[in-house]
């Protein structure tokens, strides 16, 4: 393999670790709930779910699982108290 396409690979590698060099700013995911499927986006440092507990809370079992997911890449601001006491 070509010297140099190997030295990105080694870099790639040790970006991976390094979570806090990526910011997130959007993104939409179809995330596979227990009883349904919804839909899950973030942009502008905020979080939107189309179960109905994110209706009520503004917060769902699916933003705080994908806030675990890609913890280290997410604004501070986006982050859930809630995970902070869980
Ligand atoms: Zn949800």
């Amino acid at each position: 393999m070509n010297s140099s396409v190997i030295g990105k690979i080694e870099k790639a590698k040790r970006y991976a670790q390094e979570r806090e060099r990526m910011h997130l700013t959007s993104f939409s995911v179809d995330f596979k709930g227990e009883n349904d499927d919804h839909k899950v986006s973030f942009s502008d440092d905020k979080w939107h779910c189309s179960c109905d507990f994110f209706a009520g809370y503004g917060v769902c079992a699916h933003t705080m699982a994908l806030e675990r997911v890609l913890e280290g890449m997410l604004p501070v601001a986006a982050v859930s108290h809630a995970l902070e006491r869980a």
